[in-house]
């Protein structure tokens, strides 16, 4: 679906329902700040719906959209953590095992992303290691393969460090983990579907600073950086019940990538395949039949790189288009990065396209 509507959304969010400091209204004007068109707030074991729908200022509407981020409170060490959305229920019941919560989530209609698969310890901030640790489940619709929280944690290394990335946000992102990239290629190699989306992970959290509160990244923050980008076949109506099933069909489908927006802006990105008379777009699958052309289209020159299971097919750079045609099947995506604030940064990260055997 190549000429479809674009939309932004920031995804995986905390209120005062869990550990955010701010309440659901805070997030919506945040979101209309930051020029979203969609938010999905997603506190920890429990389920607000009743917060859900459009919110508007100034002429301007958001819609807030509530799932939930679901894990076993009682398991020690802490891991497993579990994004739900549109399961239309409270999932945190299944909590104790993984595989029955996902097989639940899925029963109900909804999605199951594995959120923060690979998420370092900070052990200068007593920041525990709350990685995904039982790879053996099965049916989840796909990973957060970047989170701006876990990639804030992993610089905490020397006090320094954590004056200078507290201070300096827009020092903190550089890319998704390479350890991430290599679980999502190594699942798709196995001929799997599996979805990436970018995670903001934002709570608003409150520190003393003698005797003033600073708020550590505030939502709006969140919102201008790692975003999740979705093509829809129109563009949304300020109809609920309609926008949330055109919301998460795109995300199930994969019709989406994870841009980093701060740097510069990643809308208008493209990543489509063309076979014999036939044009699909992330997400989607292309039978192969002698050669599949991809061409992507990126919103600035930058470097790209085009990715089959964890192997870098073909490389450009200073290019704002680029196209190759292809003659082996499997998963192919997109990579794209771009200098900011004195280093390479990561900046697009799309879903595959799965071209198959005729
Ligand atoms: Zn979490
Ligand atoms: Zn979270």
């Amino acid at each position: 679906m190549p000429d479809s509507h674009e939309i932004v959304i920031a995804l995986h969010m905390h209120t005062r329902f869990s550990d955010g400091t701010g309440t659901h209204k805070d997030i919506a004007q945040a979101a209309l700040r930051a020029g979203l068109d969609a938010v999905i707030v997603t506190d920890h074991n429990v389920w607000v719906p009743e917060a859900e729908g459009y919110y508007q200022n100034h002429g301007k509407r958001v819609l807030l959209l509530v799932g939930e981020e679901v894990h076993d409170r009682t398991r020690v060490p802490q891991k497993n953590h579990l994004l739900v959305f549109g399961a239309h229920r409270e999932m945190a019941p299944l909590a104790a095992d993984p595989q029955a919560l996902i097989r639940g989530v899925i029963q109900a209609g909804g999605l199951a992303f594995i959120a923060h698969p690979v998420d370092p310890a900070a052990p200068f901030v007593h920041e525990p290691d709350i990685s995904w640790v039982d790879w053996d489940v099965e049916g989840y619709t796909g990973l957060e393969i970047w989170n701006a929280l876990s990639e804030f944690k992993s610089h905490l290394q020397t006090p320094w460090q954590v004056l200078f990335y507290s201070l300096l946000f827009h020092q903190v992102a550089v890319g998704p983990f390479p350890e991430a990239l290599r679980r999502w290629d190594s699942l798709l190699a196995e001929g799997k579907t599996v979805v990436a989306v970018g995670g903001a992970d934002a709570h608003a959290l409150k520190r003393k600073a003698g005797p003033f509160t600073v708020t550590l990244f505030p939502y709006e923050k969140h919102f201008r950086a790692i975003t999740t980008h979705l093509l829809l076949p129109e563009p949304l109506t300020g109809d609920l019940a309609h926008d949330r099933s055109a919301i998460y069909s795109a995300l199930r489908q994969g019709r989406a990538f994870v841009g980093y927006d701060l740097p510069a802006s990643t809308r208008g990105f493209r990543f489509t395949a063309t076979g014999r008379g036939q044009e699909v777009g992330m997400g989607e699958s292309i039978a192969l039949d002698g050669g599949v052309t991809l061409k992507i289209r990126l919103p600035r020159k930058a470097e790209c790189r085009l990715i089959r299971h964890g192997e870098v097919v073909q490389r450009w750079k200073g290019r704002d288009i680029c196209t190759l045609t292809v003659k082996q099947p499997g998963a192919y995506r997109v990579e794209a990065y771009l200098h900011a604030w004195g280093r390479r940064r990561g900046w697009i990260f799309s879903n595959p396209i799965y071209v198959q055997d005729a």
